[in-house]
């Protein structure tokens, strides 16, 4: 089949390399891609959220199958728009990306079938909102609504905190709730309507500091999978969480087709939703798609196509992946521009690593540094602590004087295991 995908960070250049390795997948074309993913498909520079210019391509290459990497297009509508024209879309509508784009919707859904998430209160209003605030006991958290990139979110120690951040926000929809306390997982499933399959699980590190310090950022590193959440808690966040929210998603005539990300707090009362994302994770689908066995394009288009319950189950390999983001220096803040950067042969030479490129772009020939995150070095092995070191070890290999990355990725899986 002929494939468009559309993104260009180091997410998409993972399902790139995933899907190139595809038994159905005859062409790939990437919309716009990166230097990264020029190594796995035909890299056209479209503007992923113009809907127009994606049908265009689409119609040029006659793809059978569209996978939207983030989130931008999703809520810009270009799923609509090309389900609209017939095209075979992996990625939810526009409506059923409220699950991401409004907490408050998603928090409303949970209430109305008894998903278990954190206590709340809607609020349009700084008045209303320092008064929801009587019903809380400190920590608590004040959320802002509408897709901020994690810079919405304050979890507040003191009352007088929460009250900074609601004046910080001014009047407009904010959703008060209860801190939750535990660790965090995230589970990926693909999910065609009411049909609900267990993709992966994975922990991310969206701190920018070393011991989980610093400012928030898209994120730092990542592995797969979550040894935290064991097979009993999945079960029961497939049970108590995602399948109740895809069931009321077909309910109110908006169901939900694609990946749904859950973002989990495992409380000592079991998994309780923190948030939805309507994408895979990144650098999440960097750890994830080493692990991913079989035809992977064959499996996103029977999701597409209302097929997944017909489709062979996922097939997850038993070992473990590590991954580590490279960064450029100012991070999460203005980000060095350009720098060299040199070493990924070697570091690819390493036995189960691979880097997957997300800012980067060629000069003059030359492959430089042009974003945020920069690189992704991920490494596959039979155990995790294996597969750290080899991460790890692809990273002294790679020169890009300009960047920098956290040295302690994994570190909650590392204590486990030594404990
Ligand atoms: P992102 O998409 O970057 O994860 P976001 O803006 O969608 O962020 P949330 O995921 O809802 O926001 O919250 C960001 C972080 O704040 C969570 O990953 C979690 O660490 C913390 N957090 C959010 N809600 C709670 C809660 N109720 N209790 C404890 N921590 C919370």
């Amino acid at each position: 089949m002929n494939i468009l995908l559309l993104g260009s960070g180091g997410r998409e250049d993972a399902l790139a390399w995933r899907l190139r390795q595809s038994p159905s997948c005859d062409r790939l074309v990437a919309a716009p891609g990166n230097p990264g993913i020029a190594r796995w498909a035909e890299c056209v520079a479209v503007d992923p959220c113009d809907p127009q210019a994606v049908e265009t391509l689409a119609n040029q290459i006659a793809a059978d199958l569209v996978v939207i990497g983030p989130e931008a297009p999703l809520v810009a509508g270009v799923s609509d728009r090309l389900r609209a024209s017939g095209f075979a879309v992996f990625g939810p509508s526009s409506a059923a990306a409220q699950l991401e784009g409004s907490k408050g919707f998603t928090k409303d859904l949970c209430k109305a079938n008894g998903i278990p998430t954190a206590d709340y209160v809607r609020v349009e209003r700084v008045s209303d909102a320092l008064a929801a605030l009587e019903s809380f006991c400190a920590p608590v958290v004040v959320k802002a609504d509408g897709l901020a990139a994690g810079k919405g979110v304050t979890v507040a120690a003191s009352r007088e905190e929460a009250e900074q951040a609601i004046r910080r926000a001014g009047d407009g929809p904010m959703v008060i709730e209860e801190f939750l306390q535990g660790e965090e997982a995230s589970l990926f499933a693909l999910v065609d309507g009411e049909v609900v399959v267990p993709l992966a699980s994975a922990q991310d590190h969206k701190r920018v500091g070393e011991g989980d310090t610093g400012p928030n950022t898209g994120g730092m590193g990542a592995y797969a999978p979550a040894p935290v959440l064991s097979p009993a808690l999945e079960r029961r966040a497939i049970e108590e969480v995602v399948r109740p929210t895809a069931r009321a998603m077909v309910a109110a005539g908006t169901p939900f087709s694609g990946i749904l990300y859950a973002g989990l707090m495992l409380t000592d009362e079991g998994p309780k939703l923190i948030e939805y994302n309507v994408r895979f994770g990144d650098p999440e689908c960097q750890a994830i798609m080493p692990l991913v066995e079989g035809d992977l394009a064959a499996l996103l288009l029977a999701t597409a196509t209302g097929r997944l319950h017909q489709a062979p189950p996922p097939a997850l390999s038993k070992q473990h992946a590590v991954t580590v983001v490279i960064a450029a220096d100012g991070y999460p803040g203005t980000p060095a521009p350009g720098g060299g950067i040199a070493g990924l042969e070697e570091a690819e030479r390493i036995e189960g690593v691979t880097v997957f490129q997300a800012g980067t772009s060629l000069s003059g020939g030359e492959l430089v540094a042009s974003g945020g995150r920069v690189l992704a070095v991920t490494a596959v092995a039979d155990s995790f602590a294996e597969a750290r070191a080899r991460a790890y070890r692809g990273v002294d290999e790679v020169r890009y004087d300009q960047g920098f990355c956290r040295r302690d990725i994994g570190w909650r899986e590392l204590q486990r295991e030594s404990a």
